[in-house]
């Protein structure tokens, strides 16, 4: 069973803790002003084991949880669960998906998912919104996470990896054209 990956590094901001962020490749819904545009094409350039992501999540002594984003994690929902159900309970999990919570709540499949980890923070993303996380619903199933940590605010962090550089984080909305 594979996923599709756009990227996968270290990030401080994309949740408490260093995390590994894993960007899963596809996305049907094309919000405009969208952060990663690349990962929207659904290809399937790079695939990973999902048993094989998860030993190695496990084996990674240095972070304290998992934040999956994209493209659309929740497209892949035996792959997710399988991967959230394979992962260490020590490890903290977070979702980020662009599915409104209107969309999930009838579909135990993605409710299977979100069960499985502690903090979905799911919505369409509306640039015209002073900031990414409003009209966004937070689904929360444990009390490990820390939701201040989630308060508005600008953050921009960039990951060096070998001759790769990721921008990840909250970027300034006001840079947007509407
Ligand atoms: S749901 Fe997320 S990844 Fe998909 S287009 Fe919207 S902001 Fe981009």
């Amino acid at each position: 069973m594979d996923l599709p990956i756009n990227n996968i590094c270290h990030s401080r901001i994309n949740g408490p803790g260093n995390r590994l962020v894993i960007w899963v490749q596809g996305c049907k819904f094309h919000c405009k002003g969208c952060f990663n545009p690349e990962t929207h094409p659904y290809t399937k350039d790079y695939m990973m084991d999902v048993v094989s992501l998860a030993r190695m999540i496990n084996e990674d002594k240095e972070i304290e949880g998992v934040t999956f984003s994209g493209g659309e994690p929740l497209d892949y929902p035996n792959e997710l669960y399988t991967l959230l159900s394979e992962i260490d309970s020590k490890l903290t999990s977070i979702i980020f998906s662009g599915y409104q919570w209107e969309e999930i709540k009838t579909k135990r499949n993605l409710l299977k998912v979100l069960a499985l980890a502690d903090l979905s923070i799911v919505g369409r993303y509306d640039c015209k919104l002073p900031h990414p996380y409003l009209g966004k619903k937070f689904i929360v199933t444990s009390n490990r996470i820390n939701l201040e940590l989630f308060k508005p605010k600008q953050i921009v962090e960039y990951v060096v990896n070998g001759n790769s550089i990721t921008k990840t984080g909250i970027f300034k909305t006001n840079n947007i054209n509407i």
